[in-house]
């Protein structure tokens, strides 16, 4: 028998000040990337307060990253829930009460990631008598610069015992894919990636340095190569791809010299390429890659390239199918939103549902009274904390689900 949701919710809405608590001190120190050291020891100490056995609780990535284990009723079947837990290399410029003040900033929500995971995690525990399966806790750090998830898979997260699908979500607010989403409600994507291929590239002019006054016929200027490839490789975007195959490409670093009066010995452009399909970012990377090369060379100077693709975010039909079910159960139909566009933007979730049955969702953190909301990585970036409990519920309700699917209990 299943965990009944008018208990879930109220359990849930119970522990919603302890999300909140939980989730401004790790607002507060916000770490990034693979640094993120401070937060696991939070999360650690919040997972032994719920219970959870020391031994059910390990770091991973040299104590970046944390994963616990809930036993359930059956060892054969095991459900991963997963949270990033890293912030960005910003500076707040928000005027809340725990803003962080180390430069970093939780600019994306994954501080509200890791307390609904610690809500669901303190739900299953209570209830782990109802559960029939496993239940792994991924917090995940290093998802802004993608390789967390790829480096907690290759450090075994997903093993002993053997993960058979996973749940993934992000925080959310109003926006182009889900224009009405309240707060507390849930969004979904059916038919279109929940989020892009994640393309990078970096491209490295080399010249030689000389006097910029005095003797720039002596030189190799690799900013004038630099600036033409800027120009240059959005001829693809417009001239090359198929108009109704969906991308994007930005230049978003250009550096190269130190003082106004020296030609440098090098350059560099790098950026990013978001596509809904794999191949199509392959191609794209390939061309910018190629262009620079001509352009360096036209120019008289050399090329260095780099670049790398990552897939789409996929979700599994079956599992989507129940999970609006689950969810209905807790924000109720009304509550539940269809994506109506694509996004661009990347989640290296999709490490997990390369291999992974998965199911992700969006959660509303919008202010509804007029409160200015920012797009996330923007310094005035807030949240709506008033409902995070519902990201639990619902994740709890959906584990407690698919676990009697699975076991067809
Ligand atoms: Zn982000
Ligand atoms: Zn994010």
């Amino acid at each position: 028998m299943t965990a009944d949701n008018n208990m879930l919710i109220r359990e849930a809405q119970t522990i919603q000040p302890d999300m909140v608590r939980v989730r401004r001190e790790i607002h507060q120190i916000a770490e990034t990337g693979l640094t993120t050291f401070r937060t696991a020891k939070v999360i650690v100490r919040e997972l032994e307060a719920i219970g959870i056995p020391s031994e059910d609780i390990s770091l991973m990535l040299e104590g970046a990253g944390v994963t616990a284990l809930i036993h359930g009723k059956s060892h054969d079947h095991c459900i991963a829930l997963r949270a990033d837990c890293d912030a960005l290399p910003i500076r707040e410029m928000t005027d809340l009460p725990f803003r962080a003040e180390n430069g970093n900033m939780h600019a994306c929500g994954h501080d509200t990631h890791v307390a609904i995971v610690l809500g669901a995690a303190k739900l299953l525990y209570d209830h782990r008598d109802l559960l029939e399966t496993d239940v792994k806790l991924i917090f995940q750090p290093a998802e802004e610069v993608d390789c967390g998830a790829k480096l907690m898979i290759k450090e075994g997260v997903l093993e002993n015992p053997k993960v058979d699908c996973i749940v993934g979500f992000h925080a959310a607010v109003p926006g182009d894919a889900m224009p009405e989403f309240p707060c507390g409600s849930i969004g979904y994507f059916e038919d279109i990636p929940v989020a892009a291929c994640v393309g990078s590239f970096k491209a490295v002019f080399k010249g030689k340095a000389t006097h910029g006054g005095m003797s720039p016929h002596l030189g190799i200027d690799p900013i004038y190569m630099a600036a033409s490839a800027v120009l240059q490789v959005q001829a693809v975007m417009t001239r090359e791809k198929d108009p109704n195959d969906p991308a994007v490409l930005s230049i978003c670093q250009i550096s190269g010299g130190n003082s106004f009066n020296i030609v440098p010995e090098e350059a560099f452009i790098a950026g990013t390429v978001r596509t809904l399909r794999k191949e199509l970012g392959e191609e794209i990377l390939k061309r910018i890659g190629e262009i620079c090369e001509a352009t360096a060379a036209a120019l008289k100077g050399k090329l260095e390239y780099t670049s790398s693709v990552g897939s789409e975010v996929k979700v599994d039909k079956a599992m989507m199918k129940q999970f609006r079910l689950s969810a209905a159960k807790i924000v109720g139909e009304e509550h539940i939103y269809k994506a109506v566009k694509p996004i661009f933007a990347g989640d290296d979730f999709s490490y997990f549902t390369d291999i992974l049955p998965a199911v992700h969702f969006n959660h509303s953190q919008a202010f509804e009274d007029g409160t200015p909301m920012y797009p996330n990585h923007n310094n005035r970036f807030i949240v709506n904390e008033e409902k995070i409990w519902t990201g639990a519920a619902v994740a709890a309700q959906f584990v407690f689900d698919w676990a009697e699917i699975m076991t067809g209990e």
